[in-house]
Parts: structure tokens; sequence; C-alpha cells
């Protein structure tokens, strides 16, 4: 499979403290690759350096053939073809949801009214939010919230879609939901970087995960190995964190 994502070499400090020690990494087109890690190890910021929202203190990272983060004037190309949904969904409030998702194609990627609609209609009829076009953001729940701000990053048509902690904040019941979508995006072959801390749900979404501590890779393999067959006491500890025993 065709190399999108390449990171070499990615180094980035905030003052003194390093945050990304010489992390590399390359994405397949298509691949589903979950980020698991401590609070604080750098999942964002190594996101956030990957679409540009971050600069980046050594390394590249090439989206395709072109380099990303090289200057300002790239930037909002490369915004539009990295994808990235957060924790918080930052909806426009007073906007309805049909506008909050067309606004962007329209203003920035000068498309057509009627044809950025339609296509906003179709996905919000995927992800099952049809009936809310014309609602405003504080009529929807959480889950809600954060399926539209998906449809809002995909109708960018982003190459590579990026999401940290996406349910973070949600109740558990509304926690499926918007998995469900991104579980029928993986299907259709996005090629994703996901950080969360839904362990079963990495495991099903997965095609490789990566365990991310200070800065650096520790380890990484398939979510059967990387699951079941932890390497180093490291993983070990970190995934005994997410299980109970009397
Ligand atoms: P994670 O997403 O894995 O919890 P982050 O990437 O948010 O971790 O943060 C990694 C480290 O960088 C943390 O120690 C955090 O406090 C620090 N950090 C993040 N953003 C900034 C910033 N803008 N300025 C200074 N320090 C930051
Ligand atoms: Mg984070």
């Amino acid at each position: 499979m065709e190399e999108i994502l390449k990171v070499n070499g990615l180094s980035k400090k905030f003052d003194d403290l390093p945050v990304l020690d010489n992390l590399s990494l390359s994405v397949k087109k298509g691949e589903v690759v979950v980020i698991v890690g401590p609070s604080g190890c750098g999942k964002s910021t190594f996101l956030r350096c990957l679409n540009g929202l971050e600069d980046i203190d050594e390394g590249e990272v090439l989206l395709g053939e072109e380099k990303v983060n090289p200057n300002k004037k790239n930037l909002s190309r490369t915004r539009e073809r990295i994808g990235m949904v957060f924790q918080s969904y930052d909806l426009f409030p007073h906007r309805t949801i049909l506008q909050n998702i067309t606004l962007a194609p329209i203003k920035v990627k000068k498309r057509k009214k009627a044809e950025v609609e339609e296509e906003a209609i179709k996905l919000l009829d995927r992800v099952g939010l049809l009936s809310k076009k014309d609602s405003y953001p504080r009529q929807l729940s959480g889950g809600q919230k954060q399926r539209v701000a998906i449809v809002r990053a995909l109708i960018m048509h982003p190459e590579v879609l990026l999401l940290d902690e996406i349910t973070a904040a949600l109740d558990p019941e509304m926690v499926r939901e918007v998995l469900d979508v991104v579980l029928s995006l993986a299907k259709e072959g996005r090629t994703m970087l996901i950080v969360t801390h839904e362990m079963a749900f990495a495991k099903a979404v997965a095609d490789r995960v990566i365990f991310l501590e200070n800065g650096k890779i520790v380890e990484e393999g398939s979510p059967e190995e990387f699951f079941d067959n932890p390497q180093t006491d490291r993983l070990k500890r970190f995934l005994k964190t997410f299980s109970y025993e009397k």
C-alpha cells in the first residue's frame, strides 16, 4: 500500500521541556493507527504538529510528496488535507448545524453553496442527524455535537483524519454512537490517526497501535500483539491501569 504520511525524526520542545523526541512514523493509505499513552506524554502535541498547529523544532512531516509545516503559506492547504477533530467540538453557537458544516467549504474552498449543502445533508443523514440540520448546537447532546464535528471535518475531503480523544468528555452512552461513526469510517478505508483511552474500541478499529511515552514510541504492534502480548514492562503496566481485579 502507498505511504501517505511520513514523519522523520520529529522533535519538539516547549521552552526547556522536551515533548517529542526524534519521533518517526510512517502511515499507509487507508491505515488506522491508534496512539495511546499516559496523560502528558505528547499525544496531542504530536497530532497538532502533523497538521501545522504547532511549530516543529527538528525533523519533518511529509504528506505524500509535500512537506507539511514548512511555512505559513501552505498552512491552510495542509489543514484542508489533514482534518482534525478535538475533544471540544468548537461549533459556532449562533449558527445552525447545517451552517456550521457548510461554512468552511464555501468560504475556504469557494465551493458552490447548493452543492455543499447537498453533501452536508448526505453526511448528516449518514451519522443519523439529518433531523438536526436546522437546530443550534445548544439543542444537541454532546454525542450529537461530536458527530457534527466529524461531518464538519469530512466535508473538507481530508486525506488524513486526526482524532484527539474525541469521546473523552462524553457520557458513556454517547461514546458508543460517536465511535460507531469512526468504525464505519475505518471500514470505508479512511486513513486515520486516533488518540483514545477507549481500549476496546482501539482494539477493534486499529490496524496498528502505538504506545507513546516521554515523546518516544515505546512499543507498537497489531492490536492483537499490543493488547494480548505486550512486550515492554512499561506497556504491561499501562494496560493494567485499564483492567480491574477483585
Ligand atoms: P497528551 O495529549 O499526551 O496528554 P500533550 O501533548 O497535551 O500531552 O502535552 C505534552 C506535554 O507538553 C505536557 O507536559 C504539557 O504540559 C506540555 N504542553 C502542551 N502544550 C503546551 C504549551 N502550549 N505550552 C507549554 N507546554 C505545553
Ligand atoms: Mg491530549
